[in-house]
This record gives structure tokens, sequence and C-alpha cells, in this order.
């Protein structure tokens, strides 16, 4: 009997465990190689010839396309970590295929799935632990903010700027969305523009957006401006033109004509006597409205985003209008200094200080859009960090100490662990282990001579990863060195890359429609 359609596919047992194991360990393999401070950039080519060059986990596994339901889950591990502490989405991703992979050896071994379920949440549980005994024990300063952002950043394409010089603008940054209702990382942006030779990143208090004055004839820099923000055309509406006037003489003519400029004169007077010296309006200006404002001296910025009109909204604290017959100095924002500059082809307004500097904007230049895109992403993830690492005030050594540490715990407290439930868990710190290993790969080391090193002098000294220093590479202490990740990195990657191995592991049978 058939209760399914005989076009579907259906595949059961081992098969359909091997086939996803399979599925997951190949992406996580295919971002191996981009981990740590001496990784590899992919470049991404879409169907539309787009290129997009990263070294990020995340990013990398969203732009391949991945359709394999199993490998998906893997992309999920990674987004997760993205969305839940901004980085550390390569070591999920890797952590999460080596889990599949001692998992495919276990079941090849006759450990059956759900014994490795449980082994893994119990070494899950032990590597938390284990976390929580790597975590400093300074308070997390400003120093330790700016090795997070470094350590973020390290090994990223900066462009010509070096990881230290931005994770100083980026610990600026968070420190001054830092209130006591906590950190509002949502009031930093960054803002990224392409520019010839220039390497310099500024903190902006406020915001950027990309917009031009309507008309030539408006100041370019207003100060202690009265912001108002409109959703109204500034203009003869089409609909009022198309109404018919039945002209059968010049004076008729002539009297359309003063209509229509009365109109317009009446939104340039209607503007202007509401004592605004700013607007945003996200419809068009009519040349001859824009003329006549500019004449009073009013800066005005046509055709806005919506995202962007909401953005001066929230900084500026001005409410969207949209009729002027409504417009109240109720509904203007304010700001210290609002001012337009010249970036090559592109012109920027500045609206900065007053109600908009609660709000602060990474301004940086690149040379090439490849480049102030990976950039934003290197930013972003670092602004995440150092907000994650100032929220908890918990860091831990990076370099592949906090591994060397959850794995060496794991084997300790297996010993413990009866029947093949042992195994498992033992497997679990294996699969950790390819984090060094990892690292020490792409460093052009061998990963079994590291590993042994790094045990050895996990053992003596407590703290030990393989630091890469410029041109060096090290084993040692790395807070010696300020190399740390916060602590909710290494959690994070450890609970998700845990859930969706365990949960494939578990997965034996797959029927796909087709
Ligand atoms: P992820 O996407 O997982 O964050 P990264 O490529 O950013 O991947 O690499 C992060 C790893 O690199 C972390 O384990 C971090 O501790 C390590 N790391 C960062 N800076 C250094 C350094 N200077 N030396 C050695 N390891 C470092
Ligand atoms: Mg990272």
């Amino acid at each position: 009997m058939f209760i399914m359609s005989e076009d579907s596919q259906r595949t059961q047992g081992r098969d359909a465990q091997s086939s996803n194991i399979m599925a997951g360990k190949a992406v996580a393999e295919s971002v191996r190689t981009t981990l740590g401070p001496r990784g590899m950039d992919k470049m991404l080519v879409d169907s539309g010839g787009d290129v997009v060059i990263t070294n990020d986990g995340a990013t990398i596994l969203n732009e391949m396309d991945i359709e394999h339901p199993a490998a998906q889950m893997i992309v999920e591990v990674s987004d997760s970590q993205e969305e839940e502490v901004g980085d550390g989405t390569t070591t999920a991703a890797v952590l999460a295929g080596n889990l599949l992979g001692e998992a495919e050896d276990l079941i090849e071994q006759d450990v059956h799935a759900t014994t490795i379920v449980e082994g893994y949440h119990e070494a899950s549980e032990i590597a938390l632990e284990a976390i929580a005994e790597q975590v400093n024990e300074a308070d997390v300063d400003d120093e330790i903010l700016r090795q997070v952002a470094e350590s973020c950043m390290t090994g990223k394409g900066t462009g010509g700027l070096t990881a230290e010089s931005l994770a100083e603008t980026v610990v600026d940054a968070i420190r001054h969305v830092d209130t006591d209702a906590g950190v509002a990382r949502d009031n930093v942006t960054v803002h990224t523009q392409i520019g010839a030779s220039s390497n310099a990143t500024e903190l902006v208090p406020g915001i950027i957006v990309d917009e031009e004055p309507a008309h030539d004839g408006m100041p370019s820099e207003v100060e202690d401006a009265s912001i108002a923000i409109l959703d109204v055309e500034l203009g003869v509406r089409t609909g009022d033109v198309d109404a018919e006037y039945a002209i059968d003489s010049i004076d008729q003519l002539n009297a359309a004509i003063d209509a229509e400029e009365g109109e317009l004169e009446g939104y340039a007077e209607t503007v202007a006597e509401s004592g605004a010296d700013v607007v945003f309006t996200t419809e068009d200006v009519n040349d001859r409205v824009a003329n006549a404002l500019a004449n009073e001296g009013v800066l005005v910025f046509e055709g806005l985003g919506d995202s962007d009109a909401r953005q001066v909204a929230s900084a500026t604290g001005a409410r969207r209008v949209g009729d002027l017959d409504d417009l109240e100095e109720s509904d203007f924002g304010s700001a210290d200094r609002i001012h337009t500059e010249t970036y090559g082809d592109d012109d920027l307004a500045f609206v900065e200080g007053g109600a908009a500097a609660e709000t602060v904007t990474v301004f940086v230049r690149g040379g090439t859009e490849h480049i102030v895109d990976e950039l934003e992403r290197a930013i972003g993830d670092a602004l995440d960090v150092v907000a994650t690492a100032l929220e908890s005030g918990e860091v831990v050594p990076g370099a592949g100490a906090t591994e060397i540490a959850i794995a060496d715990k794991i084997r300790q407290e297996a010993a413990g662990i009866e029947g093949r439930k042992q195994l498992a868990v033992t497997a679990f710190a294996d699969a950790v282990d390819i984090i060094p290993r990892t690292l020490a790969a792409n460093t052009g080391r061998d990963p079994i001579d590291v590993l042994v090193d790094l045990r050895a002098a996990h053992e003596s000294e407590g703290r030990a990863g393989l630091i890469t220093s410029g041109d060096e590479v090290t084993i040692d202490d790395p807070f010696e060195h300020g190399v740390v990740d916060p602590a909710d990195v290494k959690r994070e990657a450890v609970e998700s890359a845990t859930e969706a191995a365990t949960m494939i592991a578990r997965i034996d049978d797959v029927i796909a429609a087709e």
C-alpha cells in the first residue's frame, strides 16, 4: 500500500544517517581554512556575476546557496551564532561538522544514536563548566575590550587599516552607547564610504545619510538645527494637473499658471514659517519650491529612503509628518549640527550632536567596494563582541586555549561515565580539538605536534594557546598577548553546534516530496 506520492523519495536507516552526516561535514569543511588570524578568504561569485570576498563564516555559508536540508542546519548554526553573539560563526560550524564526523565513527562502532545524543549533551555541560573556569578574574576594562575587538578583527581584510586602530574606534563607539540600562548596540551604525586612497576611520556622534541638498543654493551647514521629516510631496500634485482647465483665453492660462505658482509658494511658505531649518522628505521637492526654500536658508533633502527617514527620526527625535497642514514645532527633532560633505562622487549628510548624539556612527573609508564590505562585516562583528564582553564582563583566552581546556576537562570527567556513553563523551572532546588543530594547520604548523605541545603547556601553565603575532607563532598564555574572546561566543558555539549535530544524528528517515 502506498501512503505517499510515488514521486517522493525516501532514505532510511544508516543510509539516511550517513548521507545527512556527510552533507553536514562537507559544509563545515568548506569554511575550515578561513578560521583564525591566518585564515584565508573566500571569493564567492553568484549567478549574476556579483562577487563577495570574505573571511566571515556566516557570510560564506549564506552566499553558498546550500540546499541539502542537513547541510542547511549547519548554516543555521552559523546564523544563530551571528545573531546571538555576532562572532564565532566559523568556529561553531566547524565544531558542528566535527561532532557529526565523530558521530559517524560511533555509529559505525554500533553505538546507538540515542547514546551519542546523551553523551554529547553531557559533554556539552562539562564544556560549559570548563568555559566558566577559563573566565578572566580581572575586570573587563577598556584595555580588555580593545583586545576583544582586535582578536575579532585580526586576519580580516581590513584594507590599509590595522585591527589595532580599528579596535580603539570600536571600543569608543560601544562606550558611547553604554548606559545604565545596558549597551544600546542598535545605536551604533557603520557607514562605509568608498574613497580612493583614504584609509581613515572616524567616530561621528550622530548619523550619516547618503543625501545631497535639494538645491545648490542651500546652506551646506546648519547649526542648532530644527529638523522636520516629511512624507509629503512639495510640488504640484499630479492629480491637480490633470484637472481639466478649459482654457479659452490667455487670461485663463495665466490664471492657471498663477494658481500653480501660488500653490508652490504656499508650500515653501508653510515650511519656512514653521521654523524648521532642515527638512528631510521621503518625496520629491519641486525645483521652484526648493529655490524658494534655498532663499529662506532652509536645507532640504529630498527622496529619502524609508529606512533613512526612520533613522533620522529616531536619532533626532523628530516625528514624521504626512500632511503639511499638520506641521508643528512639536514634531521637530534637533541636532547640534547638520553638514554635507562630498566624497568622490557621493554626497553625505552628517547629522551630529544634540538629540542625535545618543547614536554614533563608525565612518569608515576604504579603497574598493570589496574592501569596505568586508570592513563593514569585521567592524560589525567587533562591535557585537565588545558589547557582549562589556555586558557580561566575561572573557576567555582565545587562540585555542579555551578549547584545549574544554577537551581536557571532558576527558577527565569521561573516566567516570559508564558504558558506551563514555565513548560519545570522549568523542565530543576529540571534536573540540578541531579548533586548535585548525588554527595550527592554518598557520602552517603540524596539527598533531601543536596539539601535543598545547596540552603539555595547558597541563603545566593552565592556559595555552597558539598565538599569532605578526610573523611569529608561539605557544603561550593568550591573556598575556591580549588574545581574548567573549565567554558567550564560546558558550553559544558549544550549544548551537551540539544542538545541530545531535539533531542531525537522530534522523534515520528522510522523506522528500518531489
Ligand atoms: P570565527 O568565525 O569562529 O570567529 P575567526 O576566523 O574569526 O573565526 O577566528 C577566530 C579564532 O581565532 C578564535 O578562536 C580566536 O581566539 C582566534 N584568534 C584571534 N586572534 C588570534 C591571534 N592573534 N592568535 C591566535 N588566535 C587568534
Ligand atoms: Mg571571528
